[in-house]
């Protein structure tokens, strides 16, 4: 709490109310003025934003005489983009039906609504370690006490989730994982650990708060089915997607997959919160959609961060042989590299940023700060040139910072 907030009559729960070191690096990084190569942030490329699309749908959708556009929705979603998004969804392993599907005001609402639905003050929510913090952060928000998980090249290590289980002597309310290139480390939970991990969710009753942003955005390896699919039919998974990384993250449209039991409840949620998903937003993303947009787009953009993936291993084996290891994604956005004692990350980002390059600090992805050696890379945003200049910056900044 501030000191300017001591005084006035806050809930407990606003205590819970953690602030993102990640969202807050748009801003920081804004108000830099030098050339900065930007590993930072999340979002994609900004020339695979498909703004030439999108304008297009934008006048068809919403030009004038769509004044309809701008009223308010049903809150379950425009009824054009749900049937849009079914039928991306066919022959996935997201296919789904109607009576599972909620559109949500992006990702995050998606993972608020998990948690407010299933989240008491004090209920032990497992997280990912390292995780995406704004998840975790609105498991406390909701006064959840977490649970720490370790990831490993194969995703969250099961074996660990049984013991730290066992150790807690009560089990979780939520399990909250990011399966699929996770966020931060990139690494993808492998088939067997999909299923244990529900056959535990199961044998303790546990939601398990499927986050899966970058599934579509695999460049490499075999697909992997998505938690949805193997856990068709069981309500407790609770399935969180979003438009943002695939099309564009200002548009603020995502959805949820859940048990069709809870629909009622999802909407009853969002109507004490926003009353409706952007109307705009979701008439454009459906316009996408039905112009059949999306996966022309998306074909490119694998094809793209499969080359700046390559690109930025590269660019580390020349500059980081021996003194870092990281990880090789097959898809999305991130690489996750660590550093041994004594490099701090968060000591070093000040001199990265007067090097000209900017990242995000392992501490940011831990509730716990358990990551003071380690970096996320996002590779996604930056072409293949400027990605090698950038890691040569990182570079001279590692080395200034040891010689200090
Ligand atoms: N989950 C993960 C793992 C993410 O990386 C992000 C975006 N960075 C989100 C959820 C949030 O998505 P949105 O921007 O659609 O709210």
């Amino acid at each position: 709490m501030t000191p300017q907030t001591q005084t006035l009559p806050l809930a407990d729960r606003a205590t819970g109310l953690v602030g993102s070191v990640i969202d807050s690096s748009t801003s920081l990084l804004a108000a830099q003025t030098h050339d900065i190569v930007r590993f930072a942030m999340g979002s994609p490329a900004a020339e695979a934003i498909p703004t030439q699309a999108l304008a297009e749908v934008s006048a068809q959708v919403l030009g004038p005489g769509a004044a309809d556009a701008y009223d308010y929705a049903a809150t379950e979603g425009d009824p054009g983009l749900r049937e849009a998004l079914l039928t991306m969804l066919e022959g996935t392993s997201d296919a789904t039906t109607a009576d599972r599907l909620t559109i949500t005001s992006g990702g995050m609402q998606g993972l608020d609504l998990a948690n407010k639905l299933f989240v008491d003050p004090g209920d032990l929510v497992v997280v990912e370690s390292p995780t995406y913090t704004n998840g975790s952060a609105t498991a406390l928000s909701y006064q959840a006490q977490l649970l720490e998980v370790p990831v490993d090249d194969e995703g969250m290590s099961i074996d660990s989730l049984e013991a730290q289980v066992e150790a807690a002597g009560r089990t979780p309310k939520a399990i909250y994982t990011i399966p699929t290139f996770q966020n931060p480390s990139g690494a993808s939970m492998s088939l067997e650990r999909r299923q244990r991990l529900l056959d535990l969710a199961r044998q303790w009753g546990s939601i398990v708060i499927d986050d899966d942003p970058y599934g579509m955005l695999r460049f490499a390896g075999e697909p992997l089915p998505t938690l949805r699919e193997l856990g068709a039919g069981d309500p407790l998974v609770f399935s969180v997607r979003t438009f943002s990384k695939i099309i564009a993250p200002g548009l603020r449209v995502g959805w949820v997959d859940t048990a069709p039991e809870l629909q009622q409840l999802l909407i009853n949620a969002k109507q004490a919160m926003d009353t409706c998903t952007n109307l705009p937003a979701q008439r454009l993303v459906a316009g996408f959609l039905r112009g059949g947009h999306l996966e022309e787009h998306l074909a490119a953009q694998r094809e793209e961060y499969r080359r700046r993936k390559i690109a930025m291993q590269e660019a580390l084996t020349e500059h980081f042989d021996g003194i870092a290891r990281w990880t090789d994604p097959e898809g999305g956005f991130f690489l996750w590299v660590s550093f041994d004692p004594p490099v701090k990350t968060e000591d070093l980002f000040p001199v990265a940023l007067a090097e000209g390059v900017a990242y995000i600090p392992g501490n940011a992805f831990s509730p716990s700060q358990a990551f003071p050696h380690d970096l996320r890379l996002c590779f996604a945003t930056t072409p293949p040139d400027r990605i090698h200049e950038g890691v040569a910056r990182l570079r001279r900044a590692v080395d200034r910072l040891g010689s200090t």
